[in-house]
């Protein structure tokens, strides 16, 4: 926690990508492993995610949240979020990021394709 970098956004309506990226910012933060975040994101608006080390794998527990509420919905607290409601999954990568056979292997290992 020595050094704290918040992207200073205007303050405007946050966009579900600041929630985003902020959920990111922190999780690195937590994780000095990590050389990302594996972001899934459910159809129903909630996010899941888990930092990842450079042998993909899991550098922190899995987080889920969803943007501007205490938790995330009922559906989600039903099935844990369910892989078949993914919509989008990525790898958000952690400055300066591995070499491209790193990221290969880890998005491989991570997302499964
Ligand atoms: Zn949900």
């Amino acid at each position: 926690m020595a050094q704290k970098k918040q992207a200073q956004r205007s303050k405007t309506v946050p966009s579900p990508e600041t929630g985003e990226q902020a959920m990111i910012a922190a999780i690195l933060e937590g994780s000095p492993e990590a050389v990302g975040v594996a972001v899934l994101r459910l159809d129903c608006g909630c996010r899941k995610m888990a930092a990842v080390n450079q042998n993909g794998d899991p550098a922190s527990k899995i987080i889920m949240y969803r943007d501007n509420a205490q938790s995330v919905c009922d559906q989600c607290k039903d099935d844990q979020g369910n892989v078949q409601r993914v919509i989008k999954q990525f790898i958000s990568w952690k400055k300066p990021e591995p070499d491209h056979a790193t990221m290969m292997m880890i998005s491989t290992k991570v997302l499964g394709n």
